[in-house]
């Protein structure tokens, strides 16, 4: 049935946090600087495990069909101060649209969340997405059973009890809640494996590193150790003989990165293929070596996700800041990963108003027939999107619409995946 504009509200949050429905105001959503109207054909019920916060000095913008334009209300009914609100999506889904709000003078910068519209409607919360990969690997509803984690922790913690791997990922699914690190103890899906503290570039939103005088903080501590080749290759060895379809991965939110390590990582690879072929190895990285690449495969590595904001070079240098590499380093190690013959995804941070603009849009299909990579995986950048334009120097082009861009891809480039987590590409045990 096509749902009417009257069936929607705009969602506000009062100074308590809690959030509530705007009786009679339409509400409104953003795409890059420009307001839009809301399509409630384009709405998905709020995921299970997703969240909801109360964007701080900032008033939700509603649409006003009297003026046909979009204006802004700091007040409820009742006469209180209100702020704008936001979804944090669960994993797997893409959104399509930011919240729509008005910054007050002395607005903080956001801490480093994927904002997404959210709307009531119905008595219930949707929001502008959609579910980009089936995979259940990191769907909340299967990370909620802590007995059984704490039994996985025991076993492995006492099966291997002098590895400061498996220390770190005890502390990572525990404290930080890392799902990779949580299937890593309950033996399924993807492990993470973390290895490198140190980085080459000086990312915007680095999630595991942000300097003292930044205007937030790091998501999670970065990874203060460097983990032996033996201790690497025995959890690795260990996921890779007791999962279904297992990956492990390099590469993580908690760490550098890893190709710093390759000579360590393609020697933790080596003593891993001299026991057992099973499963997928999987690096996650900046790509800013092609020589450290073209040693990991040597080694056996399966697949390879490369991460990028931006298939233009400007827009690169300014978010990820490379520190003795240049974004050439990137495209050379796309290039190999590609000549060698393995599974090569891109970790593409989508935002809306920028990733699908007509200017990039257009590089990005450029980009692709350049590299036939096998997978894209789209992924929301958790930034605080005024703080992002302002960082990247952002020149605004007209919005195509993430679900159009997503439709665009799937035309362009049939043979191409698109997704959110890095498959196995070794379906045996
Ligand atoms: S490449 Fe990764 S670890 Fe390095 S700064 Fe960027 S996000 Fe942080």
């Amino acid at each position: 049935m096509k749902r009417r504009i009257k069936d929607i509200r705009l969602a506000y949050a009062d100074g308590s946090g809690a959030v509530w429905d705007f009786p009679g105001i339409e509400p409104a959503f953003r795409t890059g600087n420009r307001f839009v109207r809301v399509d409630p054909d384009e709405l998905i019920e709020l995921p299970y495990g997703s969240v909801l916060f109360s964007l701080p000095k900032r008033h939700p913008v509603f649409y006003n069909p009297r003026n046909n334009d979009f204006n802004h209300i700091e007040v409820s009914p009742d006469g209180d101060e209100i702020a704008a609100v936001s979804a944090f999506p669960a994993s797997a889904y893409l959104r399509t649209y930011l919240p729509a709000f008005i910054r007050r003078d002395d607005a903080p910068v956001l801490p480093l969340w994927a904002y997404t519209g959210v709307i009531v409607m119905d008595g219930g919360f949707r929001i502008p997405a959609l579910r980009i990969d089936d995979d259940v690997r990191s769907d909340p509803a299967l990370h909620e059973n802590d007995a059984e984690l704490e039994k996985g922790i025991a076993t492995l913690t006492d099966a291997y009890p002098e590895n400061g791997l498996v220390k770190q990922l005890e502390k990572c699914s525990t404290v930080y809640r890392c799902l990779c690190a949580r299937n890593f103890f309950r033996g399924r899906f993807e492990a993470p494996i973390p290895t490198t503290p140190a980085c080459n570039a000086a990312c915007a939103g680095c999630l595991s590193f942000q300097k003292s005088d930044a205007s937030f903080a790091a998501s999670q501590d970065r990874l203060d150790f460097n983990p032996s080749v033996r201790e690497i290759s025995a959890v690795i060895l260990h996921h890779l003989t007791t999962a279904d379809n297992a990956v492990a991965s390099f590469g993580q939110g908690c760490e550098g990165e890893p190709l710093l390590r390759a000579r360590d990582l393609a020697a933790a690879i080596s003593l891993v293929r001299e026991t057992t072929d099973s499963g997928t190895i999987n690096l996650n990285t900046n790509g800013s070596l092609p020589e450290g690449i073209k040693a990991l495969i040597r080694a056996g590595l399966d697949s390879v996700r490369i991460s990028l904001n931006s298939p233009t070079r400007e827009y690169y240098d300014r978010y990820y800041r490379p520190l003795g590499y240049r974004f050439d380093d990137v495209l050379h190690s796309i290039d190999a990963a590609l000549s060698a013959g393995i599974f090569v995804s891109i970790n593409l941070f989508f935002l809306p108003g920028f990733t699908d603009m007509e200017t990039e849009v257009e590089e990005l299909v450029r980009f692709l027939q350049r590299f036939p990579v096998s997978m894209i995986q789209t992924r929301n950048l958790n930034i605080d999107p005024d703080f992002y334009f302002d960082r990247i120097g952002f020149r605004e082009s007209e919005p195509i619409g993430v679900l159009n861009l997503v439709k665009l891809l799937k035309k362009e480039f049939p043979a191409m995946r698109l997704g959110y987590y890095n498959p196995p590409v070794k379906e045996k045990k």
